[in-house]
């Protein structure tokens, strides 16, 4: 087996095809030429983040008997986001024109100019001209961006000038109204994040599911983000996916969770067959307001190491908020005996340490370690490619493929026979059509790791070849042997 030689910049855009071409991910309302940053997952993609999601919820909280799961509605009082923080800073960089007056974010109008830049055949520059934005966003420099507006002679279309106002933050939350009559109405935020939903359910779970610390509430769930930067497919999206678990515990032990949870979790990414050397701890060294340590679990995407997962240990920070905010007492009674003092620990805010991943780039990772285009060495001394996903076979969007070798002598009907006593237990793929080896290659390209090949033979000894994705081999094997083959692939705890 081979890599072959493309550029880091090709492997990338290969997986993208490859997303496209075999039903993984569509750019979002194609039709209409897409919207930004937000993406469709097809046939072969649904199931596969379906494999994420159910790993996830299962080793988070099927495999835990001290954590339970939510779902909480998206919407939320908007009084939630004020207790957060997220009304008054979580935000990006915008402008106005002082003539027209019409407001703009400063990353759309930098990008705007280096498309027009890309068209009169300038690509450089406009690359030039992107990294110099991502910089100044990334340092938040908003002086520096003030002087790009200038310096590249960046107009408001309406106005036909640079007039600027000064650039200023902009809030990444999307906002809706909620009422029939706008005037009447309430502005409520799409959530940003799905951590809030746990935290307002925080006593409602625990007095309801007689939850003793500590434990952990799970939820996962779309949340949306308007955001400034994004331009990696998946990786930076508008609309996306979290999975996060809240765990709370006694004031003072959060340090001792912190790193049992950052332990936890690097091991959940390995048991996925992600190379050791490919993942990495990145500490946090400017902390946000309301976390006391915080690490990310990096990855190495085709374009670098970026993160994947966050662990927070968030104090009582965002309880005590709530508590303040919405004058509800958001209090754990803890009558275990404290052996300091020889009394009960009694009443206090828990502390939280929080375990929040992105599904979404969750799947990019997957997609990336898994894609290989492999050169095959021929007998004549020719050679051959495949494209390949070595899924695990857990998250793989089929389990298995039957294939008839022939479209006659009965051949069908027995492998629909074997198919239809599969599906019960396993999303299974029928295919007639094409040769066997055009087949084996799709099924390659969607990370089958079986293919079941009935032929004559099958007819007679109620045998089948089994192609093993990976390693190309063929083993032959009787019926009875399939659905025992692929329940130890699919074996996960
Ligand atoms: P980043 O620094 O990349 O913007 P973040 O630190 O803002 O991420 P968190 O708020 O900690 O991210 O969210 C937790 C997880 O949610 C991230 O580790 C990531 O996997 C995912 N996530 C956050 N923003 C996005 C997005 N715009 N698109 C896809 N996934 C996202």
């Amino acid at each position: 087996m081979s890599n072959t030689n493309t550029s880091v910049e090709n492997h990338f855009q290969n997986i993208i095809s490859h997303a496209k071409e075999y039903g993984f991910v569509f750019p979002s309302s194609e039709i209409y030429d897409g919207l930004a940053a937000v993406y469709d997952y097809g046939q072969a993609g649904v199931e596969l983040r379906r494999n994420l999601r159910d790993y996830w919820w299962k080793s988070m909280v099927q495999m835990h008997d001290n954590i339970v799961g939510i779902d909480a509605a998206i919407f939320m009082h908007p009084t939630t986001w004020k207790a957060s923080g997220h009304v008054d800073s979580f935000s990006d960089p915008m402008v106005d024109n002082k003539d027209s007056k019409k407001r703009y974010r400063v990353d759309v109008l930098i990008e705007d100019k280096a498309a027009k830049l890309e068209a009169e055949g300038k690509v450089d520059d406009a690359k030039n001209l992107i990294a110099k934005m991502d910089a100044l966003l990334t340092a938040s420099d908003f002086k520096g961006l003030n002087e790009l507006l200038t310096s590249e002679k960046i107009i408001c279309p309406i106005a036909g000038n640079g007039n600027w106002t000064d650039v200023r933050q902009f809030n990444l939350m999307f906002s809706t109204q909620m009422g029939s009559v706008a005037d009447d109405s309430d502005t409520i935020y799409l959530r940003p994040e799905t951590a809030q939903g746990i935290f307002v359910n925080f006593l409602n779970v625990q007095k309801t599911g007689r939850m003793r610390i500590p434990f952990g509430i799970a939820q996962t769930g779309k949340a949306f983000r308007n955001e400034i930067v994004a331009r990696q497919f998946i990786f930076r999206m508008r609309e996306f996916e979290q999975m996060e678990m809240q765990f709370f515990v006694r004031p003072g032990s959060e340090m001792e969770w912190y790193n049992l949870w950052k332990q936890k979790r690097m091991a959940w990414h390995k048991s996925l067959g992600i190379p050791e050397n490919k993942l990495r701890f990145h500490d946090h060294t400017k902390l946000a307001h309301y976390a006391n340590a915080a690490v990310d679990i990096e990855f190495e995407f085709p374009f670098g190491f970026k993160e994947v997962e966050g662990i927070h240990s968030r104090t009582d920070f965002d309880l005590k908020q709530h508590e303040a905010f919405s004058k509800k007492k958001m209090q754990y009674f803890d009558n275990d005996v404290n052996p300091e003092t020889g009394k009960p620990y009694g009443n206090y805010v828990p502390y939280v340490v929080e375990t929040s991943v992105g599904l979404d780039r969750l799947f990019l990772l997957t997609l990336s370690n898994a894609f290989e285009e492999q050169i095959l060495p021929k007998e004549d001394g020719t050679t051959d490619s495949r494209s390949v996903l070595h899924l695990p076979a857990i998250l793989a969007p089929y389990k298995a493929a039957i294939l008839p070798l022939m479209k006659k002598d009965g051949l069908p009907e027995t492998a629909k026979e074997i198919a239809d006593s599969l599906r019960k237990h396993f999303n299974i793929f029928y295919e007639e059509k094409d040769t066997i080896g055009k087949r084996y290659r799709r099924m390659d390209a969607l990370g089958t790791p079986f293919c079941i090949c009935v032929d004559h033979q099958t007819l007679q000894d109620q045998t089948v070849t089994v192609r093993h994705r990976d390693a190309m081999t063929q083993d032959r094997i009787h019926i009875s042997e399939i659905k025992p083959m692929i329940d130890k692939a699919v074996e996960i705890f």
